[in-house]
C-alpha cells in the first residue's frame, strides 16, 4: 500500500507543469524576487515529508501582478469583450479542468491531505461552476431601461460595468474550489484577477492558471501570487489599484482585510469561520440524522467552514442519536488521502494539528465527557486526529465558542424548540445550520429563526452554486455564488437623458 501511495505521489509531482517557487503573472510562470532564498517548504500532511517549495512573493512581485492585471483591464481585451465571448473562454477552461481532473485533485490531496474522492468532487463541481457563470455572462443584459413614472421627457437607465482588478485571498481547506468560487464570477463579469491562494496549498491554483491560458484567457487577466499572509497577502490587500477584495478565511484575518479595504474605500466580501449547530428533533428520521450529523462534522476532517460542530439533540432521543453518531464515527477510515478506501485525511499542517490538540485538551481540562476519540494515541507520521466527540457541553465552554476546524464534535440536549433555537443562536458566528424533523412547522420555525446565512433541512453540507453562500454575524459580509455573486463584481451606473422638446 505504501509503495502505491509513494508511486502516485511521485507521478503527481512529476506531472506538475508549474515549477517550484514560481508565481503566474501576465500569462507566464515567473520566479519572484529572491524566490529560492525565501522559498516556503511544502509538507505532505499525511507523511510530514517535504514535497516541494513555494515562493514567498514580496510587495514588488505583488505590485507587478497587480500592474499586469490593471493594464489588462484597461486595455479592454477582456473587460470589453461580449458576454458570449467571455462565456466561450470559461467553458473551454471548464473542459480543460475536466481533462486534468486527476492532476488537479491529486495536488490538493498532496498539499492538504483530504481524501481523493472529496478532491475530485471539488474539481468537478468547480468545472460546473465555470459553465454556470459562462451562461450568466452569455445571458447578462448589462443595462436596463427604468420606467420613470413622474418625469415626462426623461429616459432613465441603469447599466453595470466590471469593477477593475479584483484581489482574491483564499484558505487551504478547499484550495482550488475556494479560489474559483471567487475568481470565476469576477472573471465572468469582465474583471481581471490577482489571486493569492494559501501558501500551504498552492499547487492546484498554479496549474489552473496554465489551463486558463490554454483555454484562451488573455495574458494578465488571471494572475496568481504565492506567499505568506503577512507579506504577500498584506501587499495585495493594501494595493491601491485593487478595486475589490474577495476574502475567504478566518475571522481574525478577515478583520484585517476589512481594514485594508477601508484605506482605499473599496468593497469587500468576507467568508469567515463558523460554529454551526445541527438540531435533531425527536420526530426526525433518526438514521438519516445520525449519518448526517457524523458527515456534518467529520467531512474533510472537520476542516470545513460549515462543519456542524455543535450537535443539539432533543432529550427523549439523546441516547439513541448519540449511539448512532458513534457508530458512524467508528466506520471512518483515516489515512493518506491517496489511498482508495480512506474517507478522513490528516489535518493540513503542524500548526493546525497542534491547535486542534490544544482545543481537545481544553475540552478535558474543562471537564467535558469524551465518548469517542480524543488525543491521538499513536505517534506515527502525519497530522492525524481521530474523530472526537464530547458530550454535555455548556455554552461557556471553549469548545462551544471557538471554531476548532478539526474533527471535534460537542453535543448538548434540549427539551423544547425554543430552547434549541436559543442554543443554536448562542454563538458569535452565523454560517451553516441544520435541522432534522418530519414536522413542517418545526422545520419552518427553525429555518425562519436561526441566525445563520444558510439553513439545511433534513440534509447537511448540501451545496449548490445556484444558491447564494452567506455568512451572518461574524461569519461574513456580502454574498458569494449564485447570480448575487456575479453582480457583486459589477458596479452600477445611473444614466438619465432628457429627450423632451422644452
Ligand atoms: P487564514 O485567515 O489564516 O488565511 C486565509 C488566507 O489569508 C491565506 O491565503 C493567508 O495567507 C491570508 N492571510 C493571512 N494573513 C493575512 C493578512 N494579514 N493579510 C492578507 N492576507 C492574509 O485562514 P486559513 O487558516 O487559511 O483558513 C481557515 C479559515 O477559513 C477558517 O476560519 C474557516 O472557517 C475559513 N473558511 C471560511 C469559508 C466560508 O465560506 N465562510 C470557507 C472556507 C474556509
Amino acid at each position: 500500500m505504501q509503495t502505491n501511495v509513494t508511486t502516485r505521489q511521485n507521478e503527481l509531482i512529476a506531472a506538475r507543469r508549474v515549477p517550484d517557487n514560481c508565481i503566474f503573472i501576465g500569462g507566464q510562470c515567473v520566479k519572484p524576487k529572491g524566490a529560492d532564498a525565501n522559498a516556503i517548504p511544502l509538507i505532505n500532511p499525511a507523511t510530514e515529508e517535504v514535497i516541494g517549495t513555494c515562493a514567498d512573493a514580496n510587495a514588488e512581485d505583488v505590485n507587478k501582478a497587480v500592474e499586469n492585471a490593471h493594464e489588462a483591464f484597461e486595455s479592454g481585451i477582456w473587460s470589453k469583450r461580449s458576454g458570449n465571448e467571455r462565456g466561450a473562454v470559461l467553458r473551454k477552461i471548464g473542459q480543460l479542468m475536466r481533462e486534468n481532473r486527476d492532476l488537479l485533485a491529486g495536488l490538493d490531496v498532496l498539499n492538504c491531505g483530504k481524501p481523493t474522492s472529496y478532491a475530485l468532487f471539488d474539481v468537478d463541481s468547480s468545472a460546473d461552476l465555470l459553465d454556470y457563470y459562462a451562461e450568466i455572462a452569455e445571458t447578462d443584459e448589462v443595462s436596463r431601461v427604468v420606467p420613470l413614472t413622474n418625469a415626462p421627457g426623461y429616459v432613465g437607465k441603469e447599466k453595470r460595468f466590471p469593477r477593475g482588478v479584483v484581489g482574491v485571498i483564499t484558505p487551504w481547506n478547499f484550495p482550488l474550489k475556494m479560489a474559483l468560487w471567487k475568481s470565476i464570477p469576477a472573471l465572468a463579469s469582465g474583471n481581471t484577477v490577482v489571486l493569492k491562494p494559501s501558501e500551504v496549498a498552492p499547487w492546484s491554483c498554479l496549474e489552473f492558471a496554465l489551463l486558463c491560458k490554454e483555454g484562451g484567457l488573455p495574458d494578465g487577466v488571471f494572475n496568481v501570487v504565492i506567499g505568506s499572509g503577512k507579506e504577500t497577502g498584506v501587499a495585495l490587500s493594501h494595493h491601491d489599484k485593487i478595486s475589490y477584495l474577495a476574502f475567504t478565511g478566518s475571522l481574525f484575518t478577515g478583520k484585517k482585510i476589512m481594514h485594508a479595504a477601508s484605506d482605499h474605500v473599496i468593497p469587500v466580501t468576507l467568508e469567515l469561520g463558523g460554529k454551526s449547530p445541527l438540531i435533531v428533533c425527536k420526530d426526525a428520521d433518526l438514521s438519516l440524522a445520525c449519518r448526517s450529523a457524523a458527515f456534518g462534522i467529520f467531512f474533510n476532517q472537520g476542516e470545513a467552514c460549515t462543519a456542524a460542530s455543535r450537535l443539539l439533540i432533543e432529550e427523549d432521543v439523546y441516547e439513541e442519536v448519540l449511539k448512532g453518531v458513534l457508530e458512524e464515527a467508528k466506520k471512518i477510515v483515516s489515512g493518506n488521502g491517496l489511498q482508495e478506501n480512506v474517507n478522513m485525511g490528516p489535518l493540513v499542517s503542524k500548526p493546525q494539528y497542534e491547535k486542534v490538540l490544544q482545543l481537545i485538551q481544553t475540552g478535558f481540562d474543562e471537564g467535558l465527557n469524551c465518548v469517542f476519540g480524543g488525543l491521538p494515541k499513536e505517534s506515527g507520521k502525519g497530522y492525524f486526529v481521530p474523530p472526537t466527540i464530547f458530550t454535555n457541553a455548556e455554552t461557556n465552554n471553549t469548545l462551544w465558542k471557538e471554531e476548532v476546524f478539526g474533527p471535534v464534535l460537542i453535543t448538548k440536549t434540549f427539551r423544547t424548540n425554543e430552547e434549541a433555537l436559543a442554543l443554536a443562536n448562542a454563538t458569535e458566528y452565523g454560517l451553516g445550520s441544520g435541522v432534522f424533523s418530519t414536522n413542517r412547522d418545526t422545520l419552518d420555525y427553525f429555518a425562519d429563526n436561526i441566525e445563520a446565512g444558510m439553513c439545511s433541512l433534513n440534509t447537511y453540507h448540501f451545496s449548490s452554486h445556484e444558491l447564494p453562500w452567506i455568512g451572518w454575524k461574524h461569519s461574513g459580509l456580502g454574498i458569494g455564488l449564485a447570480t448575487h455573486g456575479y453582480y457583486e463584481y459589477t458596479r452600477l451606473k445611473q444614466i438619465a437623458e432628457y429627450v423632451g422638446d422644452a
